[in-house]
């Protein structure tokens, strides 16, 4: 039975409901599809179940690899009495794959659900394992389904990295670190902007290789690029990062407002600002316009699954005119998401965490031009004649800045357009 339903809440003008009760997300080990490929001389061993081997191999799609960076060390039933062998197990695997992958400089020990590895320190396991093959570290996160939600994954693997990076010299100037996982050419293109900014020192968590994190200290002043990531800016406040208060760079608007931040807090004049952003602006745009045919007035519900939801939603509402029925989300973080929260609609229905049946009835009742949530619930409602859009596809393509906006617009019309295909 689901727990009784608080009553709405007040923040900023929006309507906001917590809902608690079964949930529909993935896990946080589905993070691994796209951070293997971000950072390119790190692996990801999960251990754990069967399942979760079966999920991270279906999750990453049939992608055949010679050298493949994940794999999953199943831990089969044991007892307490067998945790000194699986310890023992556990180290002969890592070093055998050590010793097969000189690639290999950085092992993340991805812990997930079953009993058996819950029973496993893992942490230590990590410290053990990192003295012994040192110079490859190896770090440790859970993405268990118990604790994360699949962006969590990524959330929990860079606030793993977070207590590792260099310090920063105490006197050194003021540097730009951007946090969370972003296609390469989104990197390039946002590190084009900043230099015509006049802001040459901007760094990536994660960066592209385990030897050029970025050094984090007093001077550093962060940017969250994904709107999941609080374990992460914790960890980055206690070594003296600042947050840089912004929306998220999604669409034209949000990228401007996330670029902005960034120019106010490194002195960027209006008109530096302006020469920088004016060109991406229009190339936005004219991406945008004639999508904003298709998808302006049309009723979008949003599952909670990713947390992209709201900045999504924003975007949907101000820059292609569409109608927000529920903006579902599986934890809203009122700090970071504050510049998104005062954008949304007046009024717009909010509801934090997730109570499954409630939400499909609503959402039934409802009839949404467009559904965006978790694979699980797609194929249902698309067989009750409902358009979904998968949330995780947002996070394997790339959708951030203003070259992807079109694309991001596209990934919402395209479900539309098929629908309306069916219906001919
Ligand atoms: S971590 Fe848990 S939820 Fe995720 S695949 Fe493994 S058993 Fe399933």
């Amino acid at each position: 039975m689901n727990a009784p339903v608080p009553p709405p809440t007040a923040c900023g003008g929006i309507d906001l409901h917590q809902e608690h009760g079964q949930r529909a997300v993935f896990c946080g080990l589905t993070g691994i599809v796209w951070l293997h490929r971000k950072i390119q001389d790190a692996f990801f061993l999960v251990v754990g179940s069967r399942t979760c081997a079966h999920l991270i191999q279906s999750a990453a799609g049939v992608m055949i690899f010679a050298e493949p960076r994940f794999a999953t060390a199943i831990i089969d039933e044991r007892d307490l009495a067998g945790i000194a062998d699986a310890n023992e197990e556990l180290d002969r695997v890592v070093t055998r794959l050590i010793e097969r992958r000189p690639d290999i400089k950085l092992l993340f020990l991805v812990g997930s659900c079953p009993s058996e590895v819950i029973k496993l320190d893992l942490s230590r396991a990590a410290q053990r394992l990192s003295g012994r093959l040192n110079p490859v570290r190896v770090l440790n996160y859970s993405g268990s389904g118990i604790e994360t939600t699949f962006t969590q994954g990524e959330d929990a693997c860079l606030a793993a990295l977070v207590p590792d990076l260099p310090k920063a010299p105490a006197e050194a100037a003021p540097s730009l670190l951007v946090v969370g996982a972003l296609a390469d050419v989104v990197e390039d293109q946002f590190l084009r902007i900043f230099a015509a900014m006049g802001i040459a020192d901007v760094r990536f968590l994660p960066a592209r290789r385990a030897g050029a994190m970025p050094a984090v200290g007093r001077g550093t002043r962060y940017l969250l690029a994904q709107p999941f990531l609080a374990d992460t800016a914790r960890a980055l406040e206690e070594r003296g990062a600042r947050r840089l208060a912004a929306p998220f760079p999604l669409g034209a608007e949000g990228t401007t407002g996330w670029l902005r931040a960034a120019a106010e807090a490194f002195g960027v004049s209006d008109e530096a600002f302006e020469a920088a952003t004016a060109p991406g602006r229009a190339r936005a745009e004219t991406a945008l316009a004639p999508l904003r045919d298709e998808l302006g007035g049309k009723r979008v519900f949003f599952f909670p699954d990713s947390q992209l939801e709201v900045p999504l939603a924003r975007f949907l509402a101000r820059e292609l005119g569409a109608e927000l029925v529920e903006v579902g989300t599986p934890y809203l973080h009122r700090a970071h998401l504050a510049a998104e929260i005062e954008r949304l609609p007046a009024g717009t229905r909010v509801t934090e965490g997730q109570s499954l049946d409630d939400q499909m009835d609503r959402c039934r009742a409802a009839r949404p031009d467009l559904t965006v949530c978790g694979l699980g619930l797609a194929n249902p409602l698309e067989a009750e004649g409902l358009s979904t859009k998968w949330s995780i596809e947002l996070l394997f393509t790339p959708v951030q800045g203003y070259e992807q906006a079109g694309d991001l617009a596209e990934l919402f019309a395209r479900p539309l357009r098929r629908r309306a295909l069916l219906e001919v």
